[in-house]
């Protein structure tokens, strides 16, 4: 899940787990996720009205690969003459700007859309841009949990299937590989790690790889264990994306700063594994999840990672949740 960096709305307006705390720190106790998400009704919404707030940022990488920042997570476009290919819709709310920044990327129609994984910062754009034209191809599992209602436990909010448009009608379950504007585009699912709906998107040829929410460049990320996601799935993907990965490769991130490196990678990777030995020792020790997050586990790194909608006591909790 993302605010757009670049937002109107101030970090402490709305952070998850700030929201409510001065009523729980009152009562002695940590608001548990449930709590501070409950307080933080609206969260949608508020995210959603901040990327219609949001400009939207164009990154030209190489070949014809353009990165669009500023809609919910990194979209990323290949144009040619078989159409432009999306990584990712955004949201809804920022068609109007995502019309106006895929046109001055060419007249080609918009002819494909890769969703990365089901959560809505990343498919909530899937209606509109099915009527314009493309075609929705993912992982298996986002078209299942597009389709129902799916409930995020750690947002405390349920949400509801698409419309019949908006739903991926091409689904594979571990790899597809797609022929298009002259480049191979290859779609990886990833064993459960941010959802067991991820995948990454290769564009061989260029050597750029979209990796989705499996890589928060410079923040700590979100993790689902709603639909299958867990801190050592997180770190099992990082070490495939570094095994996937050259110096050269262009590394796009779902969140954070959009454009990365695998260097970038490596750091993120090296944070996960060190912040959940810290918080599985703890755990061992026998100390309770609020007594690990009043410990600050994540305290090294929290200058660099912690600036961003995913706290440091919000990210512990999500890692004391899977070890
Ligand atoms: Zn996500």
């Amino acid at each position: 899940m993302e605010i757009p960096r670049k937002k109107p709305l101030s970090r402490r307006g709305f952070c998850l787990c700030c929201v409510g705390g001065a009523a729980a720190a009152a009562a002695g106790a940590w608001p548990t996720p449930r709590q501070a998400f409950a307080e933080a009704r609206g969260l949608v919404s508020l995210i959603k009205d901040s990327a219609a707030a949001s400009p939207i940022v164009t990154h030209r990488l190489r070949d014809n690969i353009t990165v669009l920042e500023g809609s919910g997570g990194t979209v990323a476009v290949l144009t040619g003459p078989d159409g432009k290919v999306l990584v990712d819709a955004g949201i809804g709310v920022s068609r109007p700007r995502l019309t106006r920044a895929l046109a001055g990327l060419g007249a080609d129609p918009i002819t494909h859309l890769i969703n990365t994984h089901w959560h809505f910062d990343h498919t909530d754009g899937n209606a509109w841009l099915n009527a314009a034209g493309a075609k929705i191809v993912a992982q298996e599992n986002t078209r299942k949990y597009l389709s129902q209602v799916q409930r995020v436990e750690d947002w405390d909010y349920n949400f509801l299937p698409l419309s019949t448009g908006g739903v991926p009608t091409e689904v594979f379950a571990s790899e597809r590989s797609l022929r298009l504007n002259g480049s191979t585009v290859a779609l990886k699912h990833y064993a459960p790690a941010h959802t067991d709906s991820d995948i990454s998107v290769t564009f061989s040829e260029a050597n750029v790889v979209h990796v989705a929410d499996t890589f928060w460049n410079g923040v700590y990320p979100f993790i689902d264990y709603s639909t299958g996601g867990s801190i050592d799935g997180m770190i099992a993907a990082s070490d495939a994306n570094l095994a996937a990965t050259t110096d050269d490769t262009i590394v796009i991130a779902g969140h954070g700063k959009a454009v990365g490196t695998r260097a970038e990678l490596k750091e993120f990777r090296d944070m996960l594994v060190a912040v959940r030995e810290r918080v599985a020792a703890l755990k061992e020790q026998g100390r309770s999840r609020d007594e690990t997050v009043a410990a600050r586990p994540t305290a090294a790194f929290d200058a660099k990672f912690g600036n961003f909608v995913i706290d440091p006591g919000f990210f512990t909790r999500l890692v004391y949740q899977g070890v």
